[in-house]
């Protein structure tokens, strides 16, 4: 359209030719091609994420035996609380509940029947808080490992230092020694965190790291979005149409969101202790395929994980029974280096995993969809090895910020599969942005050919010109029911 073109009033506000009244409100196809377009965008929204996570997606498949990792009762008990509480003298209460806690099978799903072994160790190891904020989901983690030679009291403090001869720290690796750190750098990106380190020269020898986790913050991104929309819909069922005003609530909305999700990190975020897990010599049991490993030192207790809990059930009068049973079974007494130790525990399952298949979906290293399948053997203390079907069963729970969903058939393997719930949430972002960013466009698009036409003195639906000859010389190449009329 030429610069010079006249800028004028409709001499008539109805179109003569569609009947569109030009009285400044929006379109009803303007509305009708926002909602056809915010549909489109999400569609695209939705592919765009699967071309993001699917084109250079990885599965793993690691192996699992299913042996639980011992750790120490908490509250804990030295050898000679545990001789006093057998006796009926003051001690610490809950133990057959710290025995049940600290000896809680990894997988649920283990079939078989459960004992629980017992064994005393000396704490020196670390001592790992984590602290973690964000809402709904935390995004922020912080992990301290404070060494000492009894991490159960907190004494004897080892300041942790940099092994700098050590190979350089990789993800999911243990050092040999815990107070010995490899170098590693400051910043890292590992499985969708951003993770920065600080050398333990640096924090008086603790071990600190911090993560941040950006797809940690999608869902409270979507819990934000939504807000700005629904604020967007009441305000127009309240027959708010200015565009100000409409911003102006969606604003509000938002912030009130974002003081929202702000507020209830601040009041979910917590300090947790980590169970102090400790690390036994093992030796092998049995021979393949049912092959199995004990801990050394460990003692099964002759009552099985049913008969402790039906103890926990009786309070103290349970107790002092398990603790009688610890100690004949497990001759702690002839225990003493001047050092405390303190009791142990962990699972005894009658099966150990034969073959677990996990195929784990991380598409660009982000975790967001695993199925596992697990078959299991009879371990050789319990009998002859065979398979064991697992128990028919079908099992929803919510771990490590997973959803896991396990079911058995009762006639052979376990199956399970879990769901991040950041897929989902990053799902809805992606097509909410997708709609969002498309029906913007289609929007823009109609006000600007809108605008053209009500300067060509069109009428901004059907292009029908509207303008009486006589007001301005109509601009060249403008007949009456031009071509360029579009959908
Ligand atoms: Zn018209």
């Amino acid at each position: 359209m030429p610069a010079e073109a006249p800028v004028t009033v409709h001499p008539a506000p109805v179109c003569p030719e569609c009947g569109h009244l030009h009285d400044g409100s929006t379109p009803a196809p303007l509305k009708r091609a926002r909602r056809l377009w915010a549909r489109r965008g999400a569609a695209l929204g939705l592919l765009a994420l699967i071309v993001v996570i699917v084109a250079p997606s990885q599965t793993y498949r690691f192996a699992f035996s299913g042996e639980t990792i011992p750790r120490i009762v908490t509250p804990a008990f030295t050898t000679a609380q545990l001789r006093a509480l057998a006796e009926d003298l003051p001690a610490p209460a809950g133990l057959a509940n710290g025995v049940l806690q600290a000896s809680e099978p990894i997988d649920p799903g283990q079939p078989g029947r459960r004992r629980i072994l017992v064994g005393f160790v000396h704490a020196d190891i670390a001592h790992r808080q984590s602290w973690t904020f964000g809402w709904p989901t935390p995004w922020l983690a912080c992990t301290r490992s404070s060494f000492y030679e009894d991490a159960v009291r907190g004494e004897g403090f080892i300041p942790a230092v940099t092994d700098s001869q050590a190979e350089v720290y990789r993800p999911h690796t243990l050092p040999r020694d815990a107070r010995r750190l490899p170098p590693r750098p400051r910043l890292t990106w590992e499985r969708a965190s951003l993770i920065w380190y600080v050398r333990p020269e640096l924090t008086s020898g603790i071990d600190i790291s911090t993560s941040f986790s950006p797809l940690a913050l999608a869902p409270a991104v979507v819990i934000l979005f939504a807000s700005w929309f629904l604020a967007g819909v009441v305000a127009r069922r309240r027959g708010v149409t200015d565009r100000r005003r409409l911003r102006r609530a969606r604003l509000i909305a938002s912030a009130g969101a974002a003081i929202i999700l702000i507020a209830a990190a601040l009041m979910t975020a917590k300090t947790e202790d980590h169970p102090l897990y400790v690390m036994p010599g093992m030796t092998q049991v049995g021979m393949p395929p049912a092959v199995a490993f004990s801990y050394n030192g460990f003692q099964p207790l002759p009552t099985d994980r049913d008969g402790i809990q039906e103890l926990a059930a009786r309070g103290h009068d349970g107790d002092v029974r398990l603790a009688r049973q610890i100690i004949h079974d497990t001759g702690s007494t002839n225990l003493d280096d001047g050092k405390p130790w303190y009791l142990a525990s962990t699972a005894l399952i009658e099966t150990v995993v034969d073959d677990k298949q996990s195929l784990s979906w991380h598409p660009r290293a982000l975790p967001f969809l695993s199925f596992s399948r697990a078959t299991y053997l009879r371990r050789p203390e319990f009998g002859p090895g065979q398979y064991v079907p697992a128990d028919r069963s079908l099992r929803v729970r919510w771990k490590d910020d997973w959803l896991l969903i396990s079911f058995a058939p009762g006639s052979g393997p376990a199956y399970r599969l879990g769901l991040n719930p950041e897929l989902p949430a990053l799902l809805i972002l992606f097509m909410l942005v997708g709609a969002f960013l498309c029906a913007r466009a289609s929007s823009r698009l109609f006000r600007a050919r809108a605008r053209r036409r009500t300067a060509a003195g069109r009428c901004i639906l059907c292009n029908y010109q509207m303008l009486v000859a006589s007001i301005a010389p109509p601009p060249p190449q403008a007949p009456a029911h031009d071509s360029g009329r579009r959908d």
